[in-house]
């Protein structure tokens, strides 16, 4: 699939707009579909489980054990996704009427509302992990089935018809340059493609006045806002998600995150977000969000040890538990010493900890050509040496990583494949998930052919064999400790190892041995 935008994409100079702070006192809704409005049974990882299109169990059981719907006091979700509550926090700065729904009850304020915001992150299941997924179940992913169920609740089309103003925003909004169609088809009058919130006042204002809106607004460099402009939550992010920072320095080809200024929180804005997730009780916990939380602080690729370890000093004082949401294989390889201490600190509250990590490739080659500066401070050539150390050092500090390789990038050669491949029999006792992906063109790739499962050859077989294996033999082990502690780990515990067995069962089946 190429690149079929038929969107013009549009400066904020194109449309008027009042600059000044105003109060209006049209309501603006702000919502994400039944997949994001979840905490996953506080557990990040089990979130994934959104990605997979209907397969071996009921629906209504898959819903149950991996997206059950946010607690809800009136329709209000208790928390609800990060980068929703930015938007609110950022509206409810410049004085709008702001209120952030479930889906499920949206019904009963559209139709005070003239606005309302959608967060996406995967809106069609065009994902890597989503549409590989499908490709090999032939299904349509519940995170795309969920998203056209929102879009298309009769409330929202009535609201539609009365004048309702649909924009949408989030990580995945991408999507909608392929699928023109669809946003003809459901009254969505812009799409906000970045950091939104120097623009998204600007964009809702202009909502309010009836003028004509940029189909696809995408946020530029100039754009991106200062950390004094970002500011800072209002209400619980779910699980207790905050950023400690934005962007990243390495610059891999098929990342959009790369074109992104880095900037770092001060610990002030951190404490303060998660204060507000600690107020009335929603979430004792803290999952700090950044491309590489090993990195905060920094200037470049190297750790800096006094702010990470303070960081978390800090976090680790004021919560009951710490998690990551990314970090590296280099940074970690890079301090060992550092990231054991950092471990220790976490584990003073907890025994272990998560985090999505990127290995993508086992070859050095295909590691220089797409992503030359993933290894930094080491040499790109020296990328399956470091996954190899890096990946240990979290096995013995108990970091359960979440990693992801990308199978069919362009110019991967059988030798890449190979490579990759003899990497996985080396990390068969490490600790971890890793989920082979099909290559999406984004980032500096996007004008790629996307690679689809008509392509796989033996080699790319035996690659996802050998992830599954691996998978297959972490998993019980996995289920435990992510259930450790918790009241309900004895009740919900045998769901999830009965959908293991079933999928074992059935992989078996299919003569997978
Ligand atoms: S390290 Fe991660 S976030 Fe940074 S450019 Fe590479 S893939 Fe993107």
């Amino acid at each position: 699939m190429k690149n079929i935008s038929k969107f013009k994409c549009f400066g904020i100079g194109n449309i008027h707009l009042r600059s000044e702070q105003q109060t209006v006192s049209d309501k603006i809704l702000l919502t994400a579909d039944r997949t994001l409005m979840s905490d996953y049974h506080h557990n990040e990882f089990i979130g994934f489980g959104t990605c997979a299109p209907p397969n071996v169990i009921p629906d209504w059981l898959y819903k149950f054990l991996f997206f059950p719907p946010i607690k809800t006091k009136d329709g209000i979700p208790i928390a609800a996704p990060y980068g929703l509550r930015k938007i609110e926090a950022q509206l409810l700065s410049e004085g709008f009427d702001v209120l952030t729904v479930d889906p499920d009850h949206i019904g009963k304020h559209i139709n005070e509302a003239k606005v309302l915001g959608v967060q996406v992150m995967d809106p069609f299941g065009a994902g890597p992990a989503s549409s590989t997924l499908a490709a090999v179940l032939k299904k349509e992913p519940f995170l795309a089935q969920y998203f056209r169920i929102l879009m298309e609740k009769p409330e929202i089309k009535r609201a539609k018809k009365h004048g309702l103003k649909i924009i949408v925003g989030g990580s995945g909004v991408w999507q909608f340059r392929y699928r023109p169609k669809f946003v003809e088809e459901h009254g969505i009058d812009c799409i906000v493609d970045g950091e939104a919130e120097k623009v998204i006042g600007k964009l809702v204002r202009a909502a309010l006045n009836n003028e004509e809106l940029p189909k696809y607004y995408e946020v530029g460099v100039k754009e991106a806002p200062s950390l004094s402009e970002i500011p800072e939550i209002v209400a619980p992010s779910i699980n207790g998600l905050i950023e400690i920072g934005r962007g990243c320095c390495r610059g891999c080809k098929f990342c959009s995150v790369t074109l992104r200024p880095l900037r770092w929180y001060p610990y002030e804005k951190i404490l303060k977000e998660i204060e507000v997730n600690k107020k009335d009780g929603y979430a004792n916990n803290a999952c700090l969000h950044a491309e590489d939380v090993m990195l905060y602080g920094s200037k470049n690729t190297i750790p800096n040890d006094e702010k990470l370890l303070k960081l978390h000093e800090l976090a680790v004082e004021k919560c009951d538990g710490v998690g990551w949401s990314h970090c590296s294989l280099a940074t970690v390889a890079a301090k060992p010493k550092l990231f054991s201490e950092v471990g220790e600190i976490i584990k003073e509250k907890q025994p272990w900890w998560g985090a999505e990590i990127g290995i993508e490739t086992g070859s050095p080659e295909l590691a220089k050509k797409i992503m030359p500066a993933k290894a930094h401070p080491f040499k790109a050539e020296e990328w399956p040496e470091i996954v190899r150390t890096g990946m240990g050092l979290m096995h013995d500090n108990k970091l359960i990583p979440a990693c992801t390789l990308i199978v069919g990038s362009p110019e991967e050669t059988e030798q890449d494949l190979i490579k990759t491949i003899e990497l996985m029999d080396d990390l068969k006792d490490v600790r971890s998930l890793i989920v082979p992906l099909f290559f999406v063109p984004m980032g500096r790739l996007k004008d790629e052919e996307w690679f689809k499962e008509t392509q796989i050859t033996e080699l790319h077989q035996e690659l996802l064999i050998k992830c599954l294996k691996h998978d297959f033999y972490w998993i019980d082990n996995l289920i435990d400790l992510s259930f450790a502690g918790k009241w309900y780990s004895r009740l919900i515990r045998p769901f999830y190892r009965l959908f293991v067995e079933i999928i074992r069962y059935k992989v078996k089946k299919a003569g997978i041995k």
